[in-house]
């Protein structure tokens, strides 16, 4: 038989890591391109691969009421070298799962520089060689520049982000609808809209005051020093536009004109905060212009005090940070690669998931995909009920575009049950627990018809 040619996975990081192993499982030669410690990252501290770069938890570890556990334990029936590290290196911390930092990176580096259909190759990759037919690009947030500007050659400048601005996410089923209601400004219904497409929550004269006071007090997050203050047009964090006078929000992000509370539609709102459909399902609202440096503890304090969001349920807080990472919903297919390109396949953070099993997972993914393609296989998509799925959809096609002008729409994002095909029938208490165990039964029958390998 033939030999195999290579797979080149460039980046040895979570995703690169991972997705490396799952093809030197299944036998085929992979050449891993790391630029460490040739050239390093501003995060980056050794030469080890999968480096942690910062906090040493995988957060929860709970599979059956967490999205992140389930997803855990998805990655460990599909064979996860990233969970097996992590496991044999786990720390106390309640129910989440820390690692030690420095044992975790050398277990992965150990077991991959022991894998035999492995070649790690120290060098920086400034763009890939024409002649590599399937190529994994797993180069992380901080993507080195020489690799950036080519991705973006290839994509287009406003493809590739190099910050995300991130506003709140909010589960829909925990906005009070007895306060909030839908409507679009002046009813307008846009190319895709029905113009009732925004949920919004009223704030009087008392209430909007008292809320820009909350945000100039609150305490924010500082930039790293790499990040430099990356305030652009259209992308103010809330609180810079806040501290700009006390009006400034009231003609911006929360501007009431053109919309009517239906059940006192004599008294006009002083203020509106508008929260805008984020996925197809539905499930999650993102509030409009929302995005912010205040800490996380301080944005659920703050947000719900805003009527109709008392009980919100945030899928993701907002922040503001140095990313890349592609549009990929729209630049991607369905197995990852670029749909102008298709010898590129994108992995890791770098295609908008957000965290370290995340890109993990995405990496294990773009492992099985381009495996299959190397061994002229079809490929198999998870289920989009399991985590793996969802997360999956959420990058290649389950975000929808916003229906007007704006800062991109596609920002990172951490797995969360806002983007599980809902579950009709189960009470809400046991919501998660009930999509949980659904995910994990229907992760065991693909598994079993799907990838026989990836048990081993
Ligand atoms: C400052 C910072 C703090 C973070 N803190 C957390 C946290 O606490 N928890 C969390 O879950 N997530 C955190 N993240 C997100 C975290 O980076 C990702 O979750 C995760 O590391 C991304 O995995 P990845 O494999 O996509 O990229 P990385 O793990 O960053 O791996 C990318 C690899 O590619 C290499 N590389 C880059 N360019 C090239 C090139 N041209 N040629 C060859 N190699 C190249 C890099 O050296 C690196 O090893 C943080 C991110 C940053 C930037």
């Amino acid at each position: 038989m033939q030999a195999l040619r290579p797979v080149h996975v460039v980046g040895g990081g979570l995703a690169g890591c991972e997705a490396a192993w799952q093809l030197a499982r299944r036998g085929i030669p992979v050449a891993l391109h790391e630029m460490r410690p040739l050239r390093s990252t501003a995060a980056h501290k050794t030469h080890k691969l999968a480096e942690l770069v910062c906090s040493n938890s995988f957060r929860s570890d709970d599979a059956e009421g967490s999205a992140v556990g389930l997803l855990h334990e998805e990655m460990r029936r599909l064979g996860s070298l990233v969970m097996r590290a992590a496991d044999v290196h786990k720390l106390p911390a309640g129910g989440a799962l820390a690692v030690d930092r420095e044992g975790f990176a050398a277990a992965i580096t150990a077991a991959l520089e022991a894998e035999p259909h492995i070649d790690i190759r120290r060098e920086e990759i400034l763009a890939p060689p024409e002649d590599w037919d399937n190529v994994i690009i797993a180069t992380g947030p901080l993507t080195s520049p020489a690799l950036a500007d080519a991705i973006a050659a290839l994509t287009g400048e406003a493809a590739l982000a190099f910050f995300d601005a991130i506003a709140p996410i909010v589960h829909r089923d925990s906005i009070d609808f007895g306060i909030a209601w839908f409507q679009s400004r002046y009813d307008k219904a846009g190319p895709a809209g029905s113009g009732a497409d925004y949920v919004n929550c009223p704030l009087t004269r008392v209430q909007y005051e008292a809320f820009v006071d909350a945000l100039l007090a609150g305490e924010k997050i500082a930039f790293h020093d790499f990040e430099g203050t990356p305030y652009f047009d259209g992308c103010l964090p809330i609180e810079v536009m806040a501290e700009r006078g006390c009006e400034t929000l009231r003609h911006g992000p929360m501007k009431p004109f053109g919309l009517t509370d239906p059940r006192s539609p004599e008294t006009k709102p002083y203020a509106v905060v508008q929260l805008r459909q984020d996925n197809k399902l539905g499930t999650l609202f993102n509030m409009v212009g929302f995005q912010t440096k205040l800490k996380h503890g301080e944005q659920v304090r703050i947000f719900r005090a805003i009527p109709g969001l008392e009980r919100a349920e945030f899928a993701r807080l907002g922040g503001l940070h140095r990313n890349t990472f592609l549009n990929s919903p729209k630049l991607l297919d369905a197995t990852l690669r670029l749909k102008a390109m298709p010898r590129l396949r994108f992995a890791g953070q770098i295609t908008g998931c957000e965290g370290y099993v995340e890109s993990a997972a995405i990496g294990l993914l773009a492992g099985c995909f381009a495996a299959a393609e190397r061994l002229k296989e079809p490929p198999r998509l998870p289920p989009s009920t399991t985590a793996h799925g969802a997360l999956l959809g959420h990058i290649t096609g389950g975000h929808i575009e916003t229906i007007d002008a704006g800062p991109r729409s596609f920002q990172p994002m951490n797995v969360n049950f806002g983007l599980f095909p809902p579950l009709g029938g189960a009470a809400r208490d046991r919501k998660k627990q009930a999509l949980c165990a659904r995910a994990l039964t229907e992760l065991d029958s693909w598994l079993a018809a799907a990838i026989p390998h990836a048990a081993e």
